[in-house]
């Protein structure tokens, strides 16, 4: 369990906006359009990343 919401890139907020677009650890590299029609390739992202929402 994590106690702090801060990202492990040091972030302060761990939100998806910033998991998916923003941070330089976790951020999906793909075209952002993949998140919006879910593609495979970002639903693959999204299950392998390993963090609790
Ligand atoms: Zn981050």
């Amino acid at each position: 369990m994590r106690n702090s919401p801060k990202c492990d890139c040091g972030a302060e907020k761990q939100t998806i906006y910033h998991i998916a677009f923003v941070c330089p650890i976790y951020a999906y590299r793909g075209p952002r359009i993949d998140c919006l029609t879910t593609s495979s390739a970002f639903i693959k992202w999204l299950e392998e990343l390993e963090l609790d929402l």
